[in-house]
């Protein structure tokens, strides 16, 4: 299936591949809810093992996975530390702290996306009934498309570790930081207590996170994802397309690291424009605020899709192609040779 539209908004907006859809309606299904689909079972276990944890579990998205992870880290007036530009803390309707009553320290994150570790430890409560529990510190990997340094992550560990803490990683795109650093997935997740897969960003399935972490970590997330909605029935259909994905479209992800590269050299050096990465596969690209409505026109008449602001997010996926990429730089440098 082809579609005519570029849309560079996110790796959110793939559509299942043929073959995906064909896995998909063969899936053998059962009862989630009641443990028996064995095609969610099947999913699980292999993401569980693949993350080097003992258990798994299916979640509709990557907010609610986030979010029961949080409820099993930590109890009704507990804290947890968190990079202020996390998703978790930004993107998610303040859920911990909504849902889960527990009390978010966002820690402003330094430019490479990791947290300073004297911020992280200055962050800790002490014992004292004035303050939250420090129970839990969450980073993300990759964010805004950048890879974690491994050597931080275990550094970070070490540290939680002394100080009685858990480690959550938000691994909304950690396929990307896996197939960027050429580390396993186990290798990536092993400083962390628990790890939230995407299946819907880069591994291009239409729904579906997964949640990994031991297995009483996961017995207690069932339970809030029960709570929260998140119970599925014949979910098998929605894991047969994450177990295609695995399958198939990991080390493609190479493919849009090199797209998001060739994009960014095809974009350097226009006049007034700043481009900063490729970061895997993201682009960031602030554009003079007197050039946004005209260049927003003129790539929405080429049939690209992008949400161009003064700091623009290109991001390419399973539906963007070498060609395509040709064309958004075209259609961008054509913009300023005519203004
Ligand atoms: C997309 C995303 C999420 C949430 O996933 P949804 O399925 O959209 O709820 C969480 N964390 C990060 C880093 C993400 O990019």
């Amino acid at each position: 299936m082809t579609h005519t539209l570029i849309d560079l908004r996110s790796d959110t907006v793939t559509r299942p591949t043929a073959a995906m859809l064909t896995a998909m309606a063969a899936a053998e299904v059962g009862d989630d809810v009641y443990g028996d689909d064995p095609t969610v079972n099947r999913l699980q276990y292999r993401l569980a093992e693949m993350a080097g944890m003992d258990a798994a579990l299916f979640m509709p998205s990557g907010t609610q996975s986030n979010l029961a992870a949080l409820m099993a880290h930590c109890a009704r007036g507990d804290e947890y530390l968190v990079g202020q530009h996390a998703h978790t803390y930004k993107y998610e309707g303040g859920g911990a702290a909504v849902l889960g009553s527990i009390q978010p320290q966002p820690i402003e994150n330094a430019e490479d996306g990791t947290i300073p570790l004297a911020k992280l430890r200055a962050a800790v409560k002490p014992h004292d009934d004035h303050f939250a529990r420090t129970r839990l510190v969450a980073l993300e990997n990759t964010i805004g498309g950048q890879v974690i340094p491994q050597a931080y992550v275990e550094e970070v560990s070490t540290f939680a570790r002394a100080a009685g803490l858990g480690m959550h990683l938000d691994g909304a795109r950690v396929f990307n930081a896996v197939v960027a650093s050429g580390l396993s997935l186990a290798e990536v997740c092993a400083p962390y207590d628990s790890v939230s897969i995407c299946l819907s960003k880069g591994l291009g399935t239409p729904v579906g996170s997964v949640l990994c972490g031991s297995r009483g970590f996961i017995e207690t997330s069932h339970r809030w994802r029960k709570m929260l909605g998140g119970g599925l029935r014949q979910a098998g259909i929605l894991a047969a397309a994450g177990l295609h994905a695995l399958d198939h479209h990991v080390d493609r992800l190479a493919d849009d690291h090199a797209n998001a590269a060739r994009l960014a050299e095809g974009l350097r050096g226009i006049d007034g424009v700043t481009v900063r990465g490729p970061f895997t596969n993201m682009v960031f690209v602030d554009f003079p605020p007197a050039n946004v409505d005209g260049l927003a026109t003129r790539l929405k008449v080429a049939g690209i899709v992008a949400s161009v602001g003064a700091h623009t997010r290109f991001v390419t996926h399973l539906d963007i192609d070498r060609a395509q990429v040709d064309r958004v730089i075209a259609t961008i440098l054509a913009f300023y040779a005519r203004p």
